[in-house]
């Protein structure tokens, strides 16, 4: 257990919680903008977490109180009997609770202190992470024991449904399911699951970049790949996902251009996620040339790149040791990541840090992770 969290919820509310739970972030290995196409992702969980520490309240109480750690620290409360949207960033956790409710899950009223080690919108899922940890802290106060899976599912209905977040499976089943030495391979369309081994270092760099433009970006690229499936089955009736096309059919297609470029993109990317699978299905790491790939296909034919991503990417795949770079998450800013060699990833991360800055004139985090299990009950349960 991490003594950060203890000291926050001892500073906030006397005492020590009943329960702490933990989630991780999450990296997309490959796989980009195929989740809301029906397509396969392959995840892995990170090295920084989520931690929510709960104990339930006494004396009647029928107010939860929330407070995060994070600077600057915020508290706040919700009702326990009937948690509400209030456009605060417990939002999340009213959602799990309500959510739970629904499940016909005994929710108290609770004291809930959050600490965290995941920089927060920067791509690397920490609202799923928050809300994950929180399902499994609240579901152990009430005596459950569920399965990551179910823990998931919960968490992306809290996102979905009560947040107001249009957000694909992937983030909250990498946080719950993700495994120690595995990537997560997710079939989005069945929610089907598999753990393939990956060994590797994976260098996380956060460009430091807003993504202001994210969120209409993002729901114009859905609506592009609606659209362009739509057009594509008056040929082919007979698809029922955009990430079904296959790259030939998309370039018979004739599609208006825009269209064709996003079509492209996800049928070539899905084919890259089946190539990743297998190289590591067979013990072997993702070739450095599909991470390219699908670099080149997010900035050129998706459109979700930037400068920052771009020369990030660029200046540390070209590391002795690195294996392949690219953006991961949705783009418009966010993070990049390299695979390869933990020690020439460690030793290439300072100077590359430090020249961004040089470049760019914002700081950008930078540091190793390998993968790491998503959800787990540290205390209590
Ligand atoms: P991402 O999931 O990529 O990090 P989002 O915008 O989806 O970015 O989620 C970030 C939001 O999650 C924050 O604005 C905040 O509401 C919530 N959040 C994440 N981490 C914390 C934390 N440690 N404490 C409080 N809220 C958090
Ligand atoms: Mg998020």
């Amino acid at each position: 257990v991490t003594e950060a969290v203890l000291v926050a919820f001892a500073r906030q509310f006397g005492g020590e919680p009943l329960v702490v739970a933990s989630a991780a972030g999450r990296v997309n290995l490959i796989g980009e903008h195929t989740d809301y196409n029906g397509g396969e992702v392959l995840p892995i969980g990170i090295g920084r977490r989520i931690y929510v520490a709960v104990r339930p309240r006494t004396g009647g109480e029928r107010r939860s109180r929330v407070v995060s750690a994070d600077d600057p620290a915020v508290a706040g409360e919700f009702d326990a009997d009937a948690p509400t949207r209030t456009g605060a960033w417990w939002d999340y956790i009213a959602g799990v609770a309500c959510q739970l409710r629904a499940a016909h899950v005994d929710v108290p009223a609770l004291d809930i202190a959050v600490w965290s080690d995941l920089p927060r919108g920067a791509g690397l899922s920490s609202s799923a992470a928050l809300c994950v940890a929180a399902t499994a802290a609240l579901l152990a106060v009430a005596g459950h024991d569920w399965s990551p899976r179910d823990i998931a599912l919960v968490a992306h209905r809290a996102e979905v449904d009560f947040v107001g977040v249009a957000v694909g499976i992937m983030d909250q089943f990498a946080s719950a399911m993700a495994r120690d030495g595995a990537a997560l391979h997710v079939w989005c369309d069945t929610t089907a699951t598999e753990c393939v081994p990956f060994a590797d270092a994976v260098l996380i760099v956060d460009t430091g970049v807003e993504r202001t433009v994210r969120g209409s970006a993002y729901q114009e690229r859905r609506a592009e790949c609606q659209a362009a499936l739509a057009l594509l089955r008056l040929a082919h009736p007979e698809l029922r996902t955009l990430a079904e096309a296959v790259p030939d059919q998309v370039v018979a297609a004739g599609l208006p251009e825009t269209l064709h470029r996003r079509a492209l993109h996800v049928a070539q990317e899905t084919r890259r996620v089946h190539a990743a699978v297998a190289a590591l299905r067979r013990g072997e790491p993702i070739a450095g040339a599909l991470l390219a790939a699908s670099h080149a296909s997010l900035r050129d034919l998706y459109d979700c790149s930037t400068p920052e991503l771009d020369w990030v990417v660029e200046r540390a795949a070209a590391e002795p040791g690195v294996c392949g770079a690219r953006l991961t998450g949705a783009g418009w800013g966010g993070c990049a990541i390299a695979i390869g060699d933990e020690d020439a990833l460690a030793d290439a991360a300072p100077a590359l840090a430090a020249d961004y800055e040089a470049r760019f004139g914002r700081t950008a985090r930078a540091w190793v992770t390998r993968a790491e299990r998503g959800v787990r009950v540290d205390m209590g349960g």
